[in-house]
């Protein structure tokens, strides 16, 4: 099935409001991983692009955008959110063929996507410094400042939320940004600069180059004219990429990977936690950062749990995109050679349920069934590294000592859940828990915008999404005036 008509050519780069090839002449294949059909061709950007957006961006920053006041930029935003919520219908089905995900989340990552530029529209004019009582005969404030030219290196699983939340953040400070999507999926990050345009961003304020991350990602994160980098990826890459910013000395905030747990206790409302427990394993395939890929389970209750969790796995359904089942095909064929392994390494686990590939969906789409599996050993490699696929498993705990010395024994710490009627423990764990984000009785609470965002261990460093972003995409200047 072609491609719905696009407003832009998709081999091409966004470079100071104008959409052209890419320097080097050559172009990579988006491929459907529904069906493995080739989707578009995109530009494979090389260094001479990134150089020519990281001019473009400090074109911007010296002229009209770096002029533009808070609420003049806080309008444009507020209108690109306008936009994207016009263009949502063509949004999700270009992020659900080109990532795989069901048409209805593609459709809520769309939404998601205006309700970042709505949230950082209305933010852009309250950020404020202060001033500060100091000695006699001075009067000391600070001033918020822009980083200047900010670069986004962006993986595939979300582009829309994770261009929203970065993106939406870097500009309402007052930077320029120049964007580099991942090589796997990249329609919508084009159409969200698209809309930009039209809706009024000044040229050079956002810049957009596809291409290898290799080759446009690593000239990107070491570009001298760069001043911030926000990474969202996995820990490898978020290493190299800090090394490259280190050697300019300028500050990343590292979005990486997690093995996030769900911890279940024997007062646990089950009804409640069912659903929560189940989608925020599967959702995307599990190709999510804040996947919730271990259920801990008290003893008490572990059969149970298993048993219901089982029910729902077995009506999962697994197929294209564009029919919008519970799950879709995985990114890529590699990504599903990767998760296979992981599985391979797993057949000592029991096989709790499985969900179900539907007949007809198309042998060269990249389908895994999801696999609920018994781990009664928390050292597991398979309860210990991110599968990035539609894999949980369910660990048993003793007591609340046990549930946390398991939940705290990663390397990551992006997102933890604590299911419990009892307010005390809750409290105690929502402390103890080494964890960006610790969601009571639910998870994720519904992803808002409005949520700081971010991990501690290898789960990575920095905030994104809230006013906390804001002050991460800005930079503090102290002013003291000597008077008298
Ligand atoms: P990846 O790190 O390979 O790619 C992410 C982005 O980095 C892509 O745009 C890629 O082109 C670019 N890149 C690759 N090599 C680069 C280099 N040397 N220099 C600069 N940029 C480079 O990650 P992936 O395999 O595509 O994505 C999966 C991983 O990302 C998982 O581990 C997942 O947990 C993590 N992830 C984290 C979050 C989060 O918010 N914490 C969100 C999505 C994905």
């Amino acid at each position: 099935m072609p491609l719905p008509d696009l407003p832009f050519n998709p081999a091409h780069c966004l470079i100071y409001g104008a959409w052209r090839a890419p320097l080097g002449g050559q172009t990579l294949p988006l491929v459907d991983p529904s069906d493995g059909s080739e989707l578009a061709q995109i530009a494979r950007g090389q260094s001479a692009d990134i150089d020519a957006a990281v001019t473009a961006a400090q074109g911007a920053m010296d002229g009209t955008w770096g002029k533009a006041t808070a609420l003049e930029r806080g309008r444009i935003l507020t209108r690109i959110g306008q936009l994207v919520l016009e263009n949502v219908d063509l949004l999700a089905e270009l992020e659900a063929r080109d990532v795989g995900k069901p048409l209805s989340q593609a459709r809520a990552d769309a939404i998601a996507l205006a309700r970042y530029m709505e949230f950082y529209g209305g933010a852009a004019d309250k950020v404020h410094g202060e001033s500060i009582p100091y000695l006699e005969g001075y009067t000391v404030y600070t001033l918020r400042e822009p980083h200047g030219v900010t670069g986004h290196i962006v993986p595939w699983n979300y582009p829309m939320q994770i261009i929203g939340r970065s993106v939406g953040a870097a500009l309402a400070m007052g930077n320029a940004a120049v964007l580099k999507p991942a090589e796997e999926a990249c329609l919508t990050a084009l159409m969200f600069a698209e809309i930009a345009r039209s809706a009024g961003l000044p040229d050079g304020a956002l810049n957009v180059v596809p291409g290898l991350g290799a080759e446009a990602g690593a000239a990107l994160s070491s570009h001298p004219g760069v001043h911030h980098i926000s990474f969202t990826g996995s820990v490898a890459t978020g290493a190299l990429v800090q090394q490259a910013a280190g050697t300019n000395v300028i500050p990343v905030t590292l979005e990486l990977g997690g093995k996030s747990p769900q911890l279940v206790f024997e007062d646990a409302n089950l009804d409640e936690a069912l659903p929560f427990l189940v989608n925020a394993g599967i959702q995307n395939a599990g190709q999510t950062c804040s996947a919730s890929s271990r259920i801990l389970v008290q003893q008490s209750r572990y059969d149970e749990v298993v048993a219901a969790m089982s029910e729902r796995y077995r009506a999962l359904k697994v197929g294209p995109a564009m029919d919008d089942l519970s799950v879709g095909p995985l990114i890529s064929a590699r990504q599903k050679e990767i998760v296979t392994g992981y599985l391979s390494q797993g057949t000592d686990l029991q096989i709790a349920a499985k969900g179900k590939i539907v007949e007809g969906a198309p042998k060269d789409g990249a389908y895994v069934e999801p696999h609920l599996l018994l781990c009664p050993d928390h050292a597991h490699p398979l309860a210990q590294q991110e599968i990035f696929g539609p894999v949980q498993v369910v660990i048993p705990f003793r007591d609340e000592e046990h549930a946390l010395a398991i939940a705290n024994g990663t390397e990551y710490g992006l997102v933890a859940s604590i299911w419990s009627e009892n307010g005390a423990r809750q409290m105690r764990l929502a402390r103890a828990l080494k964890s960006g984000q610790v969601f009571i009785n639910n998870y994720g609470a519904g992803g808002g915008v409005e949520l700081p965002f971010g991990g501690v261990g290898k789960s990575g460093h920095g905030r994104e999404k809230g006013f906390e972003a804001l002050y991460g995409f800005s930079t503090l200047k102290t002013v003291a005036a000597k008077h008298g």
